[in-house]
């Protein structure tokens, strides 16, 4: 059975920075669950971070630039926190290893999850185009990444599937 790879504030997880979560209401994420096929994973605190955090956001680019050591991620108190979302995403990527995964639906907006838009490293809520650390990594390594708003595209995907 394919699994899927899933953030886990959008199953309901207490992992984000604000020491909230974001649960999705959706009967067919609700079905994947029953089915066993969802891995819920939160790379920032698998990285290292403690719930509730300060805010983080990346400066100077997105995920990709990240990797590429052109852009850190940076706290609002002003403390570089890219070896923990450098972590993480790797977590993740053994994660999708470990289990053959393929497809990925992660919080969009996210410094580690967001799949088209991410906050611009100003502190200023202000959004650009660009993904997440851990979506990088994993589009690296031909994960297709979706986010919570882009079910019905991950439904066709497993129809088609064995
Ligand atoms: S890193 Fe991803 S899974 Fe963790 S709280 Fe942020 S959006 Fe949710």
């Amino acid at each position: 059975m394919e699994k899927i790879l899933i953030s886990a504030c959008l199953m309901g997880d207490i992992v984000r920075y604000d020491g909230r979560q974001k649960k999705m209401d959706h009967v067919g994420v609700e079905k994947w669950e029953t089915q066993g096929r969802l891995v819920r994973f939160c790379p920032e605190v698998a990285g290292g971070l403690k719930t509730p955090r300060p805010p983080a956001e990346i400066v100077n680019g997105d995920g990709q630039d990240v990797l590429a050591q052109r852009a850190k991620l940076w706290t609002s108190a002003g403390e570089d926190v890219t070896p923990q979302f450098v972590r993480g995403a790797a977590m993740a990527l053994d994660l999708i290893k470990t289990h053959a995964i393929k497809i990925a639906i992660l919080k969009t907006k996210s410094p580690s999850c967001g799949s088209s838009l991410i906050y611009d490293g100003t502190f200023e809520n202000r959004l650009i185009a660009g993904m997440g650390v851990t979506t990088a990594v994993l589009r690296k390594n031909g994960v297709l990444v979706f986010s919570e708003y882009e079910i019905k595209a991950v439904t066709a995907l497993i129809n088609l599937g064995p």
